[in-house]
């Protein structure tokens, strides 16, 4: 049976992806050796690495003064990680949820967080809107995808100070003005890559202004230096990124892929608000188009296990929401095709005839 792969991360991959990953886990380049066991510095891998940051330039359109960086740590090493880099004395942060909470956390040992506007109040099934970031902030904290939530800042927002986005669950997934940014990081797992890297798109004329010590690792500068091998990357996850990447720019880009993307959001959750028995838990102006949380109207909701094991039985992996949110999640990112929408799309559909 076809699966349909919902997971919200480790998620989904181009079959592509994977089939010319594990061809490089075999033999890469006609080398005869596979890329598990050759040196991060060899000519072969050092191509790998400059594709890749090559690739994340020209697809996102990275002006100068930036740099890429792929580290270790995934996305919550960055929640230290920045602060040890930029936080001097207040830093600003949109509590949208659990991962900006996260974020804030770590950075309480380091000076002045500022909460600007949080969610909470609604378990976080919205994205404030009317919020003042402090300008003397060293910089603003925003999650542009609340993966949990499925809540989503779509517009690239201004900040009078530096912006620092997590982009675990949307990089890629539509065009962004990445001159409105200071720093940009995620985890690669959602939509770019397996587990074990993180991506970090750093304005380097940030760096450096902090007056502490900066440990070698955890300094953006070290790995600027070494062109993200100070040590030794994640080079397996590193190779995958660039085949992803690969197969964005044959696909058209950005601009095909929010436009897919939107394609795909739109049939999901317009079935949701067509149906009886089905109800969307954030609000209709944040949804977020890469993971879509849904429950059972409370009439329905002792049918809940029941639809769980319907899908399940139709091929539909992973759609269990967050505990913290319950009911369904449904993560549609990038390589994820509509036809796989569209078969969540026609089970729920059927359930529904068959319950409702
Ligand atoms: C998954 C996720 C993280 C955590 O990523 P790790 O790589 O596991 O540390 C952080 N932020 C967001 C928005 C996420 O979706």
């Amino acid at each position: 049976m076809k699966k349909h792969n919902f997971n919200a991360g480790p998620s989904i991959l181009a079959r592509e992806v994977i089939e010319k990953t594990a061809a490089a886990v075999l033999d890469i380049n006609n080398s005869g050796l596979s890329i598990l066991e050759i040196s991060h510095r060899s000519k072969d891998f050092q191509a790998v690495m400059d594709e890749t940051v090559a690739l994340f330039k020209e697809l996102l359109a990275i002006p100068e003064g930036y740099s890429v960086l792929f580290l270790g740590g995934g996305a919550s090493m960055q929640f230290c990680m920045i602060p040890f880099n930029l936080f001097e004395k207040k830093a600003a942060f949109l509590n949208t949820g659990v991962w900006a909470n996260k974020a804030m956390k770590e950075s309480k040992g380091f000076g002045e967080v500022i909460e600007v506007a949080s969610s909470k109040d609604l378990n976080y099934t919205y994205v404030p809107k009317d919020f003042v970031i402090p300008t003397d902030a060293d910089y603003f904290h925003i999650t542009t995808n609340n993966t949990i939530y499925g809540t989503e800042i779509l517009k690239d927002i201004d900040s009078p100070v530096p912006l620092v986005a997590d982009m675990s669950s949307d990089i890629f997934s539509r065009p962004i003005d990445i001159s409105k940014y200071g720093l940009i990081y995620g985890g690669a797992q959602k939509n770019l890559a397996p587990a074990g890297l993180c991506f970090v798109i750093v304005k380097d004329e940030l760096l450096g202004k902090v007056s502490r010590y900066i440990p070698t690792m955890l300094n953006y500068k070290t790995h600027i230096a070494e062109g993200s091998m100070f040590n030794t990357p994640p080079v397996l996850p590193i190779y995958s990124a660039m085949e992803t990447l690969r197969w964005l720019k044959a696909n058209g880009g950005l601009k095909e892929m929010e436009k897919k993307n939107i394609a795909k959001a739109e049939l999901l959750y317009n079935t949701i608000d067509n149906s009886k028995m089905f109800v969307g838990t954030a609000v209709k102006e944040d949804r977020s188009r890469m993971n879509v949380c849904f429950v059972m109207k409370p009439e329905y909701a002792q049918l809940e296990g029941d639809f769980q094991k319907f899908a399940q039985a139709a091929g539909m992996e992973g759609i269990k929401g967050h505990r913290s949110v319950g009911g369904f999640r449904a993560s549609i990112y990038n390589a994820m095709p509509i036809e796989s929408v569209q078969a969540l799309v026609d089970c729920m559909n059927a359930f529904e005839k068959q319950n409702a």
